[in-house]
């Protein structure tokens, strides 16, 4: 039994809580769904349950290709223990696909498919609605420095390639996600690490048969069914309702193969 200690931060959909040890926190999924900067508000239950296990999967999956992040380990249902970071003030939204905001910014058709993937930049400020901002903001006001953001756009295409592949491999387009990075303080060292969730709230996912939406915006614009869209992820990903432990593979003794000699 992992103890958390004081409350650290509450935001829209997790709360972060003081971990077991120094430099750890818990941070826990709620069922609140929240859309439109807070305006449309909601509980969805077995929401948190989903995406603590879709983001635990993904996270742990990315560190297997050596992208550091904040994950330690699943503690339960609804909680995760992770590494505490100093949160960049950034979301950084990565498209493969056009749609959502960046349609009704610029009147590019919807579904477009664009030929490398795109990142954006927002400054993470809710009284602000999280506005666009452009590189030159990130380094004129301090957010992060050229060295970080550079390391942040290096692991996001990364992740970015990992993502498509694996979502493509389970018949699931990856249109567009949002990341979040922070600073890992390391006796005298500080590196940058992933933090945050990845899941069907913070990725845009289609069916690439029937272009069904597996995400958010089942929520966003009221199509309903959000808990089986949520699930339907889970089970392509292999991760419910089985403990999501890989059984090990046995392999037959090779069998000797004898050449004849002629
Ligand atoms: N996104 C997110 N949190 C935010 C803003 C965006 O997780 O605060 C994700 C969103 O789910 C989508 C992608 O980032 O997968 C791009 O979102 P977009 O800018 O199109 O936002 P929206 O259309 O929701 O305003």
């Amino acid at each position: 039994m992992i103890h958390k200690g004081k409350k650290l931060y509450e935001g829209k959909a997790k709360i972060i809580y003081e971990g077991p040890e120094k430099g750890t926190g818990v941070q826990h999924f709620k069922d609140d769904a929240t859309a439109f900067n807070n305006l449309k508000k909601s509980q969805i239950e077995g929401k948190g349950v989903l995406n603590n296990r879709i983001s635990e999967h993904i996270l742990k999956n990315l560190n297997q290709i050596g992208i550091k992040n904040h994950l330690i380990k699943r503690i339960n249902m609804r909680e995760q223990l992770i590494k505490l970071v100093e949160i960049i003030p950034l979301e950084i939204i990565v498209r493969n696909i056009a749609t959502g905001s960046l349609t009704k910014r610029l009147g590019i058709p919807d579904g477009t498919v664009l030929d490398h993937p795109l990142i954006e930049y927002c400054y993470k400020n809710d009284d602000l609605g999280d506005p666009l901002i452009a590189k030159e903001h990130i380094l004129a006001f301090k957010w992060a420095t050229l060295d970080e953001l550079k390391k942040i756009n290096d692991m996001t295409f990364r992740i970015n390639d990992f993502m498509v592949g694996m979502f493509r491999g389970i018949g699931i387009k990856l249109v567009d996600f949002k990341l979040e990075f922070g600073r890992l303080q390391e006796g005298d060292k500080q590196e940058v690490i992933l933090a945050d969730e990845i899941s069907p709230d913070t990725c845009r996912l289609w069916d690439v048969v029937s272009e069904k939406k597996l995400d958010k915006d089942r929520f966003r614009k009221d199509l309903g069914n959000l808990i089986e869209a949520y699930q339907e992820v889970a089970n392509r990903l292999k991760i419910f309702p089985e403990q999501h432990n890989i059984t090990e593979v046995k392999f037959n003794k090779p069998t000797s193969i004898k050449i004849k000699k002629k």
